[in-house]
C-alpha cells in the first residue's frame, strides 16, 4: 500500500476482528494506530461466533462476490504466515428436508456456480456417505468443498501479535471530537485522543457513536458446544448448514426470531450447534427454551448428537441492518471518519478483506474491491450528536 499523502495517525475504535485487522494493515503500511477497546479485544461479537469462512451460503451479488476474495485472504495469511495453523479449508453442507428446500439449495449452487465456486449435488445417499448418521428426513445435500474455519479471537491475537500491536484495554469512547465539521478524535474517560482519521469498528455499539442507532438493529445467536464424539479431528468434514439459515441469509426482509440450523464439527471433536436469530435483543444471556430448540432440530438432522453432553451455552450479538449488508465507507459528511461496522453474520469470513480495505480508506486510497453498495451513503444519517 502506498499512501497518496504522509501516513495519518488513526484512531480505531473497537478491537473486534475488523477494528483489529484494519490496525494490522495500517501497521503494516506505517501509520501510526491507537487501538482502543472498551472491555478486551474479542469482547464482542468475534469472541462469541461460529468461524465459518463461508461462500456457500452467502447471498448472490456483493457478499458472494466478497466473501469469496475474503477466503483467498485468509489462505494468503496462512501462506504469509500469519494465520499459520489458524485457518483451514474444510467443506461445508448444505441440506434440504422439504422439496421446497431442494430447489432452494440448487438454486445456490447456481449462484455459486454462476461466481466461478464450484459445488457437488448430492443425493441423500451420497451425502450419508460423507456424513454417516445424518437423520432420516434429510432428503438432498450440496457439498461446497472450498470454503473454510477459523476462530475469530485467534485470528485476531494473531494479527495483534504479527503487527506488534497493543490495544488499549479498558478505554471507551463515548463520543467523536468534531470541530469545525472534521472529525479531530475522540473522548475517553481519560481524555481527548486526537488523531488525523477515526474509524469506528465498534461492532453493534457503532450505533450510539455514529447516530446509527435507528439503521442498526442488533440480532441476538445463541450456540451450544458438546463434549468429544471423536478423538482424532472433527466428526465429519465440515459443518452441516440447513436451507433455513440458507434463506435467512439470502432474504433482505429482517426475519422474525427463528433457529437456523448449523453443526458444526471441530477439529477438537467436539460440536458447535447453532444458532438462534433473535431481532432486537442485546442481552448474552442463554435460555432453556431457545437452547432446547435448537437441539431438537439439531437431534433431527443428526441423531448420532444423542450421544454428547452439553459442555457449555453461550450468545453473541451480531449488528445488522435493514438492508442485511454491512457498512464500509467513509462518512458522507464529517471528513476525517470512516465507518466499518454491521459486519452481520459474516464478520469472522469478511473480517481481514474489510481490514484491509478501511486502512485504504485511513490512508487517502480507494479500496481494491467495489464497496460501493456497501457505503454508508445509502442511509440518511442522523447527525453526530457531540
Ligand atoms: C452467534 C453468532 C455466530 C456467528 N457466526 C459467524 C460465522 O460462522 N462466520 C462469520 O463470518 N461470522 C459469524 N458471526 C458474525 C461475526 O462474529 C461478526 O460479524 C464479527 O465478529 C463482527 O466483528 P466486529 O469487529 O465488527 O465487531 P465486534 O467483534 O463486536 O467488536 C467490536 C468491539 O468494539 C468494542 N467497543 C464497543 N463500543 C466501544 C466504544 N464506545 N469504545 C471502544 N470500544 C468499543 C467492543 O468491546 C468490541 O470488542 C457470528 C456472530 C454471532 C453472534
Amino acid at each position: 500500500m502506498t499512501p497518496s499523502t504522509a501516513l495519518p495517525h488513526v484512531v480505531i475504535v473497537g478491537a473486534g476482528i475488523v477494528g483489529t485487522a484494519t490496525a494490522y494493515y495500517l501497521t503494516l503500511a506505517g501509520a501510526r494506530v491507537t487501538l482502543l477497546d472498551a472491555r478486551t479485544p474479542s469482547s464482542g461479537a468475534t469472541g462469541a461466533s461460529d468461524g465459518a469462512v463461508s461462500v456457500a451460503s452467502k447471498r448472490p451479488g456483493t457478499m458472494m462476490h466478497l466473501a469469496r476474495e475474503a477466503r483467498d485472504l485468509y489462505a494468503q495469511l496462512v501462506t504469509d504466515g500469519v494465520l499459520a495453523g489458524a485457518f483451514h479449508t474444510r467443506p461445508t453442507y448444505l441440506f434440504a428436508r422439504t422439496p421446497e428446500e431442494v430447489t432452494l439449495i440448487h438454486t445456490q449452487g447456481r449462484d455459486l456456480s454462476g461466481e466461478g465456486e464450484p459445488t457437488t449435488a448430492l443425493t441423500r445417499a451420497e451425502l450419508l456417505s460423507q456424513v454417516p448418521g445424518l437423520g432420516d428426513r434429510v432428503l438432498a445435500g450440496l457439498k461446497v468443498p472450498q470454503d473454510g474455519h477459523a476462530i475469530g479471537y485467534q485470528v485476531v491475537s494473531r494479527l495483534l501479535a504479527a503487527a506488534g500491536i497493543t490495544p488499549q484495554r479498558h478505554t471507551a469512547v463515548r463520543r467523536l471530537a468534531v470541530s469545525q465539521g472534521r472529525v479531530i478524535g475522540v473522548e475517553t474517560d481519560a481524555g481527548r485522543i486526537l488523531a488525523d482519521r477515526v474509524v469506528v469498528a465498534a461492532g453493534i455499539d457503532s450505533g450510539p457513536l455514529l447516530g446509527l442507532s435507528d439503521i442498526m438493529i442488533p440480532r441476538k445467536g445463541q450456540l451450544i458446544v458438546t463434549d468429544r464424539a471423536a478423538m482424532g479431528g472433527a466428526a465429519f468434514p465440515g459443518p452441516l448448514m440447513s436451507a433455513g439459515y440458507l434463506a435467512a441469509k439470502r432474504s433482505t426482509v429482517p426475519g422474525q426470531r427463528s433457529v437456523n440450523l448449523v453443526i458444526d464439527p471441530l477439529a477438537t471433536g467436539q460440536f458447535l450447534i447453532g444458532s438462534s436469530r433473535e431481532e432486537g435483543l442485546t442481552d448474552r444471556q442463554t435460555d432453556a427454551v431457545t437452547v432446547s430448540a435448537i437441539l431438537r432440530e439439531a437431534l433431527d438432522v443428526y441423531p448420532a448428537l444423542a450421544r454428547q453432553r452439553v459442555v457449555r451455552t453461550f450468545a453473541g450479538i451480531r449488528a445488522t441492518t435493514s438492508d442485511g449488508l454491512p457498512i464500509i465507507g467513509r462518512h458522507p459528511t464529517l471528513e476525517g471518519l470512516i465507518i466499518a461496522t454491521a459486519m452481520q453474520g459474516d464478520g469472522i469470513c469478511l473480517g481481514p478483506m474489510v481490514g484491509g480495505a478501511v486502512a485504504r480508506l485511513a490512508c487517502d486510497l480507494e479500496p481494491t474491491q467495489d464497496l460501493s453498495a456497501l457505503s454508508p451513503t445509502r442511509f440518511s444519517l442522523a447527525s453526530i450528536d457531540n
